[in-house]
C-alpha cells in the first residue's frame, strides 16, 4: 500500500447505509485523495455520490465518484459492505447463504486485485465472509481482514462511559469472538484509566452491560432499520491505522494461529494493524471462562465457514 496519505484511493463496494456512511466519514476525516463507490443499484450509487460531492469543498478529499470493478481492482484500500442487511429479528448468521453468494460473484467480476491492496470486510456475517474473501481474493491473508468486534468494543466503551460518567476514550478492553450472538466481553481485559473493571462493577452489573451491548443491534434495527454510524467510525479507526501506519491494536477478524487455542478461522481477536494490514497477532491470555467462550464462538463460526 502507498504510504502517501493524499494519494490513497479507497473503493467502497456497496453504497447502502453502511457503505455511504463510511464514504462520508472517510471524506470528512480527510483520509483519501479519491473515494469510489460501487453498487449494483446505479441510482443509489449516483445519488450518494452527488449528495457527497456537495460537501467536497469543505474537505481535503479531491474526488468522490462512482466506479466499476476495474476501479476496485486498482485501489489501495477496498471496503466490502455489499450484500443483504439484517431485518428485524434476523441474526447476522441468517445472512450467510445470500451474502456468501453475492460476495463470490463480486470477486469473480473484480478479477486480479492490485497486489499491495488491503481489503476490509464489513458485510455480515463478517467472520465467515472475511474467511471467504481471503480464499478468493488472491491476496496474502494479512492484507484481508474484517471489522470483527471493533463495533461491539466501541459499544462497550460507550455503554460504560455513560454508566460511569467518564470519557469513553479512557476505557480500555475488548469484546471478542464472533461479531454476533456468540460474542462476549473479555472482562479480564477491561479497565477504566488503569482501574480493573471488577473493582468498579458487580458481576450482575457486568452481565447487564454485556446483554445491552450484545442486543443493541436488534434494538436499533427495530427502531430505524439499520445501524451505520458506529460501524462507519470503527472503519475510520481502521483506515487511520492503515493509512497512518499506526500499529494500532484492534479486535479485528483475521486468520488466527493458536490464539487462545483457536487456529485457521477468522474471528474477532486482537491484532496490530498498520500499513500492511495485520502486522502481527496480539495474543491476550484470556481466563478459563473467556477461553471457553472464545472456543465456543470458534466452533460455531467453523460450521458456517
Ligand atoms: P444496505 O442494504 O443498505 O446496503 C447494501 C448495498 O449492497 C445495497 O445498496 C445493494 O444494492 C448493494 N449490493 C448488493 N449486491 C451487490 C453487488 N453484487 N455488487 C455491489 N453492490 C451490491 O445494507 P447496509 O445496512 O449498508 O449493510 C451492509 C452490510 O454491512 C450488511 O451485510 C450488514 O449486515 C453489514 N454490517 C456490518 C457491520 C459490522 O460491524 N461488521 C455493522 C453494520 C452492518
Amino acid at each position: 500500500m502507498s504510504n502517501d496519505k493524499l494519494e490513497q484511493k479507497i473503493a467502497i463496494i456497496g453504497a447502502g447505509a453502511v457503505g455511504s456512511t463510511i464514504a462520508y466519514s472517510a471524506m470528512v476525516k480527510n483520509l483519501a485523495a479519491e473515494i469510489i463507490l460501487v453498487d449494483l443499484n446505479k441510482d443509489k450509487e449516483r445519488g450518494e455520490v452527488l449528495d457527497m460531492c456537495d460537501a467536497l469543498s469543505f474537505c481535503e478529499t479531491n474526488i468522490v465518484r462512482v466506479g466499476g470493478y476495474k476501479d476496485v481492482a486498482d485501489s489501495d484500500i477496498i471496503i466490502l459492505t455489499a450484500g443483504v442487511a439484517q431485518k428485524p429479528g434476523e441474526s447476522r448468521l441468517d445472512l450467510v447463504t445470500k451474502n456468501k453468494s453475492i460476495v463470490s460473484s463480486i470477486f469473480k467480476e473484480i478479477g486480479n486485485i492490485k497486489s499491495t491492496a488491503i481489503i476490509v470486510v464489513v458485510s455480515n456475517p463478517v467472520d465467515v465472509i472475511t474467511y471467504l474473501v481471503q480464499e478468493i481474493s488472491g491476496l496474502p491473508k494479512n492484507q484481508v481482514f474484517g471489522t470483527g468486534t471493533c463495533l461491539d468494543s466501541a459499544r462497550l466503551r460507550s455503554n460504560l462511559a455513560k454508566r460511569l460518567s467518564v470519557d469513553g476514550k479512557q476505557i480500555d478492553g475488548f469484546v471478542l469472538g464472533e461479531h454476533g450472538d456468540g460474542e462476549f466481553v473479555a472482562w479480564s481485559t477491561v479497565s477504566v484509566a488503569g482501574k480493573p473493571i471488577a473493582e468498579i462493577l458487580s458481576p450482575e452489573e457486568m452481565n447487564n452491560v454485556y446483554e445491552e451491548v450484545k442486543n443493541e443491534v436488534y434494538e436499533i434495527i427495530k427502531l430505524k432499520g439499520a445501524t451505520y454510524y458506529g460501524i462507519a467510525m470503527a472503519v475510520v479507526d481502521i483506515l487511520e491505522a492503515l493509512i497512518l501506519n499506526q500499529n494500532k491494536i484492534l479486535p479485528v477478524s483475521y486468520r488466527l494461529e493458536n490464539y487462545n487455542g483457536v487456529s485457521d478461522i477468522c474471528l474477532g481477536a486482537t491484532a496490530v494493524v498498520g500499513s500492511n494490514g495485520i502486522i502481527k497477532s496480539w495474543p491476550i491470555e484470556l481466563n478459563e471462562i473467556e477461553q471457553n467462550k472464545f472456543q465456543d464462538s470458534a466452533k460455531k463460526i467453523k460450521e458456517y465457514i
